[in-house]
């Protein structure tokens, strides 16, 4: 099941650029958040903190609160098992390139005490079905997770993450490579997969926020402006650069 997300007076920097500035905010369990903004404004550097990725960067440091469920996950638990717990999923499909479909999507499972065969067959497929992936594959397993098309790869990918059984999924604009049609489908993915994940996703399309998720979020220049009900952040928004965001006089 999906677990709420508590941030509290986040910080975030690269070197000495001071990133992401205080960010306080509750996201709530089984739902999608959206996060929008101009580019550049902190979405992705915002993502990266809440499963620790942030400070895998040279450069990167992070100071605040967040905890996962009843995780504080900067105090109580190592970034590998808070990676587990919480999935992502980036802009560019990222299959390893060198394994098969069946390997992608068990990847994760062999990083433990891998499974048995039978049960690793059965997360495969599980995995596979919740990413609307394995009628298109389930005949083609062991061929190279590279040889999909861009929309499939990104469905393999979430497929990957969804097999560690995590709580939470992070996907930063998981769509915006995508096609259309296959835009549409990550949409319905989204859709179909909150009711067993938290997922938080950063989109520059604002319909597509409009569209799959209950409550979204607005950066601007590292601080969030706005966080609300997505209904109310795009008929109704508290704050005039929200207003200005959403009408398309800037960004
Ligand atoms: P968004 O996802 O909203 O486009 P980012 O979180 O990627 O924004 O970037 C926020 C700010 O941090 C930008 O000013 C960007 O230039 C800077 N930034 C992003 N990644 C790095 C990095 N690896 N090193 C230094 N600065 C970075
Ligand atoms: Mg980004």
């Amino acid at each position: 099941m999906g677990v709420d997300i508590r941030v509290e007076n986040l910080n975030a920097w690269y070197g000495p650029v001071h990133t992401l500035k205080d960010i306080t905010l509750h996201i709530p369990p089984n739902k999608a958040t959206a996060l929008i903004g101009p580019s550049g404004c902190g979405k992705s550097t915002f993502v990266r903190c809440l499963n620790r990725l942030h400070e895998t960067n040279p450069t990167g440091r992070v100071e605040g609160l967040v905890r996962i469920g009843e995780v504080d996950i900067y105090k109580d638990v190592s970034p590998v098992e808070i990676r587990r717990r919480v999935g992502m999923v980036f802009q560019r499909p990222n299959p390893f390139p060198t394994m098969s479909i069946y390997e992608n999507v068990a990847s994760g499972l062999r990083l433990g005490d891998t499974p048995r065969k039978g049960v690793l067959n059965e997360v495969v497929e599980l995995s596979l079905q919740q990413a609307a992936l394995w009628d298109e594959v389930k005949d083609d397993l062991k061929k190279s997770g590279a040889s999909l098309s861009g929309g499939q790869q990104q469905r393999l990918c979430i497929a990957r993450a969804l097999a560690v059984n995590p709580e939470v999924l992070l996907m930063d604009e998981p769509a915006s490579a995508l096609d259309p049609i296959s835009t549409a489908k990550i949409e319905d993915l989204i859709f179909k997969l909150k009711s067993r994940y938290t997922i938080v996703v950063v989109t520059h399309n604002m319909q597509q926020a409009a569209r799959v998720a209950e409550n979204t979020g607005f950066f601007l220049l590292g601080k969030l402006v706005e966080f609300d009900s997505t209904h109310k952040i795009f008929t109704n928004p508290s704050d005039k650069r929200t207003q200005d965001y959403i009408t398309g006089r800037f960004g």
